[in-house]
């Protein structure tokens, strides 16, 4: 399967990038982790007409703005959107006249669900997901996903925490934060440093880490990306720091 960032700063979108969003694509259907406005870029990697099926770790507007460019797309599938519970009304109401123009007025099919914490096995979707509350500032899930015969764990927007670590176990692919820098830490906002990541990567025993979320205001440039990676790098070396149009084959 093939993982392409679309959007990977966190909180507001600067030169060094848009705010995030992955594709994953396999060979039975795209999944796309969070709509900042990298979901802008998503009709440039839609080729084909296999399923899309998106999923919202939370509700902080970074992370779902992007979707007022659904209006943009002209898919010929049909596009799920999973989230925690109450994903259905929040986004009925923000998705939604005045702000933006709402799923039944678009050119393609797109429905909303809600997921609950723990093992959802999804009727219409080949992958059962494992969805757990991570450690952050509002209600945020985390997912792990099992993909064929690979796991691919997502987890954004927290601290260090138990339900990230078990969600990670033995993944294939860990794809997490790095909001801050070496050093930095915020209690009452928690986020992951460089090494933060490492640690949670090692002692899960994941095969490979990418950082996304690099805060914009943290994270000025690429070069200091290139920084937290060697940082991590220290601890579990296969961390990649990732930037938009990034991509991996696994
Ligand atoms: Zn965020
Ligand atoms: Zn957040």
């Amino acid at each position: 399967m093939r993982i392409k960032i679309l959007g990977s700063n966190g909180w507001y979108s600067t030169q060094t990038g848009n705010t995030n969003c992955v594709l994953i694509e396999t060979k039975d259907f795209y999944l796309v982790l969070d709509t900042g406005d990298g979901l802008a870029k998503l009709d440039r990697e839609i080729k084909s007409e296999k399923p899309i099926y998106l999923f919202l770790s939370h509700f902080h507007l970074d992370h779902i703005y992007g979707l007022h460019v659904l209006n943009k797309f002209h898919f010929s599938q049909s596009m799920t959107i999973f989230g925690q519970p109450g994903t259905k009304k929040i986004l009925g109401q923000i998705i939604a006249s005045p702000f933006t123009v709402p799923f039944s007025k678009l050119k393609f099919k797109v429905v909303a669900q809600d997921l609950r914490e723990g093992i959802n096995l999804l009727p219409k979707a080949p992958l059962p997901v494992e969805a757990r509350f991570l450690l952050h500032a509002d209600p945020c899930f985390g997912y792990r996903f099992q993909i064929g015969d690979k796991i691919i764990t997502y987890c954004t927007d927290t601290g260090v925490c138990e339900n990230l670590l078990r969600l990670a176990k033995g993944a294939d692919l860990l794809i997490t934060e790095c909001t801050l820098k070496s050093g930095q830490s915020s209690p009452q906002w928690p986020h992951l440093n460089p090494e933060d990541a490492a640690i949670i990567a090692k002692r899960a025993q994941v095969s490979k880490l990418l950082l996304v979320h690099f805060t914009a205001n943290i994270y000025q440039t690429l070069k200091e990306r290139q920084v937290a990676e060697k940082a991590a790098r220290k601890i579990f070396p296969e961390t990649y720091a990732t930037f938009d149009d990034w991509e991996i084959e696994i």
